[in-house]
């Protein structure tokens, strides 16, 4: 395996891109404008910059990462010599579908189609093409230079050939991978996503306060970041985009996203990204409970 296709070049397509880079692999980033190229590009530099600066890559390694990374908008064009390729644009069933079909009617046969999504089933994107045991996950964690974490998820055709490559691979890459089957948000958001909706359905009901439930969860169970602020990190949005594929996929109730957060997202009150989730960020250094939840007759 040697050219390796990002199609993306946002939060998570840079990051791929740059660990693809950094570990030596050919690099052909895909995204629809030169504008949004440019953007990822900017941020993988600025990360690389970072890594110099702790002493954990010397400046000719960042100078060659950038070097093997090649941006282009013409989706075909970027697949026509992948080994592998991996997909990370928006979260959207329609595009990653005709994403898909596009892919494979112009990728290589041997190439590899591996999708970042966090919720979409894989084995509803193989679907669309003619090579579905050669359609896998690929799922990395946020921010993806950082976090080990690669969660591999074979769709109901992949085969052990296949997913065997991509834990080697994912190793090589400096990763953990965990091989997962594909079923409605694989294992970490099943698992994630009804933790952080408990913890908003505590706050609704008016058990405890913003900070109250963070703190229980950071200090009792030492997770490193409360829910709430978790989910305001996440994105509410994402949040309840994705509860709402496990209560469907399921057709479980007990996946029904908090009315709070339903609220919350319809008001345009997202977390970081807005600005304003359950948490205010309008000075990053000093973090502040939200205006509505720190007056505590608005709870319940
Ligand atoms: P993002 O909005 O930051 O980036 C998406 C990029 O895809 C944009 O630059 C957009 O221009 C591009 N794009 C849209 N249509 C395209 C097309 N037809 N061809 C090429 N590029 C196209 O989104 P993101 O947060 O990077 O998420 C990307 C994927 O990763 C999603 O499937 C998401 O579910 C998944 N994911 C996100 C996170 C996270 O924390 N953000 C974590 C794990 C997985």
């Amino acid at each position: 395996m040697k050219n390796i296709t990002v199609i993306g070049s946002g939060t998570m397509g840079n990051g791929i891109a740059h660990v693809f880079a950094q570990t030596g692999y050919d690099v052909t980033l895909v995204d629809i404008s030169k504008e949004a190229l440019d953007r990822g590009l900017k941020t993988i530099a600025k990360n690389l910059d970072r890594q110099v600066a702790k002493g954990s890559l010397t400046e000719a390694d960042k100078t060659a990462t950038l070097a093997r990374i090649n941006p282009v908008t013409d989706l075909a064009a970027g697949v026509t010599h992948a080994d592998l390729v991996v997909e990370a644009a928006t979260e959207n069933v329609d595009l990653k579908l005709k994403i898909f079909r596009d892919m494979d009617a112009a990728a290589p046969a041997h190439c590899i189609l591996a999708s970042n999504t966090s919720s979409i089933s894989i084995t509803r994107i193989a679907a669309v093409t003619k090579r579905p045991e050669q359609v896998i996950g690929m799922h990395f964690m946020n921010p993806v230079p950082v976090m080990k974490l690669v969660e591999v998820i074979r769709g109901y055709n992949t085969t052990d050939a296949i997913t065997g490559t991509i834990m080697d691979l994912s190793k090589k890459l400096g990763k953990v991978p965990v091989e997962v089957n594909d079923y409605p948000g694989f294992v970490a958001n099943k698992i994630l996503m009804p933790m952080i909706n408990e913890a908003i359905i505590t706050l609704h009901e008016g058990t405890a306060g913003v900070e109250e439930i963070d703190t229980v969860m950071k200090l009792g169970m030492a997770h490193p970041m409360g829910p709430l602020r978790l989910a305001d990190f996440i994105g509410l949005d994402v949040c309840l985009y994705i509860l709402r594929v496990l209560q469907e996929g399921f057709g479980n109730p007990k996946y029904a996203p908090c009315p709070l957060l339903v609220n919350m997202v319809q008001a345009g009150h997202l977390g970081d990204k807005t600005g304003k989730g359950f948490y205010e960020y309008t000075d990053p250094k000093n973090l502040v409970v939200a205006e509505r939840f720190r007056k505590k007759e608005l709870i319940g």
